[in-house]
């Protein structure tokens, strides 16, 4: 197979003006095609009005092997070699179609010593899990939460009714937390061993939409994961795997630095020398548990802030011009960024095009804002969270320890003082503070609503968001969003929404590893996926699980070997 890349062709182009380019660019005849398929799709929308489609294609053709012989020389030597067909086709590099197909690392051995647990059933856990029983290790997953269609009513429980269960929620149950998402599907991870590439895969044999292993940016929306992931736990479970839910871990058995097993709140102890934390960044306590046991982990910047609505169709007519509103393009999205004069950095984060702002709490008495879509993305608002970086040393005035380097939990405390803040502000029944953006960078409170309408459930009380995060945030955010204004027209519009607090960006934590995947101080641990503070994103995560289990079945086959 050949794989052409950066062939570009004009957004409304008909199906044969693909054919044509490929036939053009190989300069073959259409009866030496045997067939191509799309391996990437994206859009260069730069050119108001002249939006391109760019084409990653690989062909099978019978000249296959004189046509990169042809390549190669006209690579090594001082013209480019003959090239025909439209203007800029020289610029589409012909290649070998890179094998991306996943290589197992590992197979289990035939009497296994110990069964590997693997705790969390988020995107790295459910991979982790899969590859290892996809491997033979039979592994035992434990979640905390709830199997993903009990958890669907208790997470509806506080959006709805503002009843929250702590074990329950957008944060905690089966598929983690990015079940009830946009479900973007991209990252900026380097993937040299296609490891995103078996996620996909995975991802539509559990019903994903074919489209997202092809196009650049990916998004499945919060109704098919929930059916997704049922159908990946059915598939660990037919290999032999094992799923408990409703299985908090909360406490670990080490001896001499080994982990010996782990114990559940019920007081059920489970041996294990192999187990993965791939906790996510909500789990406070099991983070706090795994400190007081002397488990090595370290503070980590995040990122705190607020989400900001628009109408869907400003944010279109700003990105795609005349062409907003094309089938192809969907709903547009944006990425924004802002150096402060008081150093800091705003940046726009988790953007969902026409979704919804959710309650994304974990704890009583905190509010925490977050945001998802659907497939279709047919909401009419866009939003995003505008987040200012913040580091170690901004936790420092939140840590009540007496640790004389500071506590690596220090994080966790700024985020529930925050979200502790907000719970007061909305009114303390769970709905979120709110004020337009107008208001906020005039410095008065909010009272009244302006055009845009707040998505948030159970709703939104107008207040004065001044002070809501750290003064140097909102000095921040402050300075940003006319910036970003002049980069979307109307980003600053008065009427934009803006809803409090986000806070749970990422781990407020690393919980270190070595190359070998063991934390550095507690062999048999493996610190996975978010939480760990080694992904950032569904398919980071996953592509994390992916690592971790083949970490774990190196350790395991290296144990075994050594009797
Ligand atoms: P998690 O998904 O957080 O999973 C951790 C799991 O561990 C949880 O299920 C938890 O219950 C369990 N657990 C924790 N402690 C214990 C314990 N002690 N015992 C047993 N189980 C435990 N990312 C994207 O890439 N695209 C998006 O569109 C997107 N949208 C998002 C929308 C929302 C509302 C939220 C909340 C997040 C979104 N994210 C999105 C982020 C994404 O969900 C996370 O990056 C990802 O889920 C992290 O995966 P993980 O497996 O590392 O952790």
């Amino acid at each position: 197979m050949l794989r052409l890349t950066d062939l570009r062709l004009p957004l409304d182009h008909p199906t044969s003006a693909l054919t044509d380019a490929i036939l053009a660019r190989l300069g073959i005849a259409a009866a030496e095609l045997s067939g191509y398929t799309v391996a990437k799709r994206s859009y260069d929308a730069r050119k108001r009005g002249g939006i391109e489609l760019i084409y990653s294609i690989d062909v099978d053709t019978p000249r296959e092997a004189e046509i990169l012989q042809r390549e190669h020389a006209a690579a090594a030597g001082p013209s480019p070699g003959p090239r025909q067909g439209a203007a800029g086709a020289d610029k589409v590099k012909v290649l070998p179609t890179p094998d991306t197909e996943y290589k197992f690392v590992a197979r289990a051995p035939a009497s296994l010593p110990l069964r590997p647990i693997v705790i969390g059933m988020g995107p790295c856990g459910l991979f982790a899990g899969l590859v290892l029983a996809q491997m033979g290790f039979r592994p035992i997953i434990l979640e905390r939460g709830k199997a993903v269609r009990e958890r669907t009513v208790d997470t509806f429980g506080l959006w709805r009714k503002r009843v929250l269960n702590p074990e329950s929620n957008v944060q905690f149950g089966e598929g983690g937390a990015g079940t009830f998402s946009d479900g973007k599907l991209y990252s900026q991870i380097s993937d040299k061993q296609h490891h995103g590439r078996k996620v996909l895969t995975e991802f539509v044999k559990a019903g994903a939409p074919e489209e997202i292993l092809y196009v650049s940016k990916p998004h499945i929306g919060t109704f098919r994961l929930v059916s997704m992931v049922e159908n990946m736990r059915e598939t660990i479970q037919s290999l032999g795997g094992e799923i408990r839910f409703s299985q908090r871990v909360d406490d670990v058995l080490i001896e001499d630095g080994q982990l010996r097993g782990v114990q559940l709140a019920d007081g059920t102890q489970l041996r294990a020398d192999h187990v993965v934390f791939a906790l996510g960044h909500s789990a406070r306590d099991t983070f706090a548990m795994l400190h007081a046991r002397g488990v090595y982990m370290e503070a980590k910047p995040f990122s705190i802030g607020f989400r900001i609505e628009h109408p869907q169709s400003l944010i279109d007519r700003a990105r795609f011009g005349p062409q907003a509103g094309h089938e192809i393009l969907g709903a547009a999205d944006y990425k924004l960024v802002h150096h402060c004069r008081n150093g800091r950095s705003v940046y726009s984060f988790c953007m969902c095009p026409g979704g919804t702002v959710v309650a994304a709490a974990s704890e009583p008495g905190r509010v925490v804002t977050n945001g998802m879509s659907q497939y279709s993305r047919n909401e009419r608002n866009a939003n995003a969270a505008i987040v200012v970086g913040i580091t170690p040393e901004d936790y420092r005035a939140y840590d009540d320890t007496a640790d004389p380097g500071g506590s690596p939990l220090a994080g966790i405390a700024l985020q529930r003082h925050w979200e502790a803040q907000a719970f007061a502000l909305g009114g303390g029944e769970y709905e979120a503070p709110g004020q337009t953006v107008g208001d906020f960078l005039a410095g008065r409170p909010s009272t009244a609503l302006g055009a845009v309408q707040p998505s948030y459930t159970p709703g939104v009380r107008l207040t004065d968001l001044g002070n809501s995060l750290p003064e140097y945030a909102i000095a921040a955010i402050r300075e940003a969003l006319p910036a970003f204004d002049k980069q979307i027209k109307g980003f600053a519009m008065p009427d934009a929404m803006l809803t409090g607090v986000e806070t749970r960006t990422s781990s407020p934590v690393r919980i270190a590893r070595g190359p070998d995947g063991h934390s550095l101080n507690t062999r048999g641990l493996f610190p996975a996926g978010e939480g760990a503070g080694y992904a950032g994103g569904i398919l980071s995560a996953a592509v994390d699980g992916i690592k971790t289990a083949e970490a774990v079945a190196l350790s395991i086959l290296a144990g075994v070997a050594r009797g």
